[in-house]
């Protein structure tokens, strides 16, 4: 009888519970056995903790138990992820436990670091420095927000890269809505301090909302490089010396994969994994791939990403496995939905060598989505979102939306001045 093969997937978060309940389907149960290794059985919705602050959702709305988001015949063990040791095709647990692989996918994304800034972690946080990128920040900003009476509010981002690049935006926006509903706008300054020379990454975009921050008389600070916070005179301080004195900052930490990366010789100076950015395939190593947030792909890390890679990553991997060449060749493709505050949100769609354009979305001059245009229909889409990703995304069902980007429907546009 032929030798079970192993595919071991190192995370079960939105890409690594993808692979395993997608190659579940197509690989024999009785030649593969799929392992996923996370360190804990909470699996979060992080989309969802955008509006925990501002009370659109519960903390308990946004999780639910690992295992049975996981298909059956997909083993998963609970355990810290220590190091890979490539040579022996091995993984070793922090406690010690050893194993083995024929295939790898690493997926542990990438986590925030507020240990990296120094002053971030001092007494100030979560009293007047706060994140939202993570459930307990989220849940403990929703408290702040609430008992908070006026003064400076500066939404911050440490560097580049960020998951959900567009988050600290739209929590912006939705700060500013907030506020306006709770008569209390006129006493709130809001600051929008970015590493970035504009709004956002991609010129046509960043000149789109860069003027919805003229708009709702959010300020931006751009080219902002936060070197420390003064806890003691709340100010942030750049490189170059500038200072932002807050009464509540709304930080997004530096993101960095995980440790083990690193510890393993297999990441970069973030300890993300440098990959082929078309097959995910790691750089020197046959057998290891890295998908989501966890490679060095320079694309934007988010969950559409991850979905539309895991498309074009499962038939490579079959081919891979039968000894065929890997074809397919992931374009990079991203969608967001991005919360514009009063119930509208844009959509922006775009790839490795597309940015951003106006246009319809899925359907050419139908839509019913606008790309980089606020619309009752997107908000819509962005709320609908929570539960494809559960019922649809996670169990690897098909949906009918092209792995790869296209141009239809979409309008040429050179960026405003
Ligand atoms: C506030 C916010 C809003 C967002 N909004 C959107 C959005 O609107 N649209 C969108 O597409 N994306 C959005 N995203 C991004 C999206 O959630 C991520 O890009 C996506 O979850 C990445 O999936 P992943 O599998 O790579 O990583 P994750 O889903 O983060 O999974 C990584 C897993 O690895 C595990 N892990 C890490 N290190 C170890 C270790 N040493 N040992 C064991 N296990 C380990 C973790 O526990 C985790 O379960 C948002 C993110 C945030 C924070």
């Amino acid at each position: 009888m032929a030798k079970t093969r192993r595919l071991l997937v190192l995370g079960g978060g939105t890409a690594g519970t993808m692979v395993a309940n997608t190659l579940r389907r197509r690989l024999d149960r009785r030649q593969w056995q799929i392992t996923v290794v996370d360190q804990n059985d909470t699996h979060a919705y992080q989309p969802g903790f955008l509006f925990i602050p501002f009370g659109g959702y519960r903390p308990d709305e946004v999780v639910k138990p690992r295992r049975r988001l996981l298909a059956r015949g997909v083993d998963l063990v609970l355990g810290e992820i220590d190091r890979v040791e490539p040579v022996a095709d091995t993984v070793v647990l922090a406690d010690g436990q050893r194993l083995g692989y024929d295939y790898l996918v690493i997926a542990t994304g990438t986590t925030p670091r507020p240990d990296q800034t120094p002053g971030m972690l001092g007494a100030q946080w979560r009293t007047s420095i706060f994140d939202f990128y993570t459930l307990e920040g989220a849940t403990a900003l929703a408290d702040a927000l609430r008992a908070f009476d006026g003064g400076r509010l500066v939404v911050h981002i440490v560097d580049m890269p960020i998951k959900c690049p567009v988050a600290p935006l739209e929590f912006a926006f939705l700060a500013e809505a907030y506020f306006r509903e709770r008569g209390m706008r006129d006493r709130v300054e809001l600051v929008y301090a970015t590493p970035l020379p504009g709004a956002f990454t991609k010129p046509i975009a960043s000149a789109e909302l860069g003027s919805m921050l003229d708009e709702r008389k959010i300020a931006l600070e751009a080219d902002f490089m936060v070197e420390r916070i003064d806890e003691d005179t709340k100010t942030l301080i750049s490189y170059d010396e500038r200072e932002i004195g807050f009464d509540l900052l709304v930080t997004v930490p530096l993101n960095m994969g995980a440790d083990f990366v690193a510890r393993s010789g297999l990441g970069d100076e973030l300890n993300y994994v440098p990959v082929d950015k078309h097959t995910l395939r790691a750089k020197g190593h046959d057998n290891i791939f890295a998908i989501g947030d966890a490679s060095n792909i320079p694309a934007s890390k988010a969950g559409s990403v991850a979905h539309f890679a895991v498309d074009v990553f499962t038939g490579n991997f079959l081919a891979h496995i039968a000894g065929r060449p890997m074809t397919g060749s992931f374009d990079g493709h991203a969608n967001c939905f991005v919360e514009a505050g009063d119930g509208r949100a844009l959509l922006i769609d775009f790839n490795y060598d597309v940015e951003p354009l106006p246009g319809r979305y899925p359907l050419p001059h139908v839509g019913p989505f606008r790309l980089l245009r606020p619309s009752r229909v997107n908000h819509w889409g962005k709320l609908a979102f929570r539960w494809l990703y559960w019922h649809a995304l996670l169990p690897g069902r098909p949906i009918p939306l092209p792995a790869h980007m296209s141009m239809a429907g979409k309008q040429h546009q050179e960026p405003k001045e």
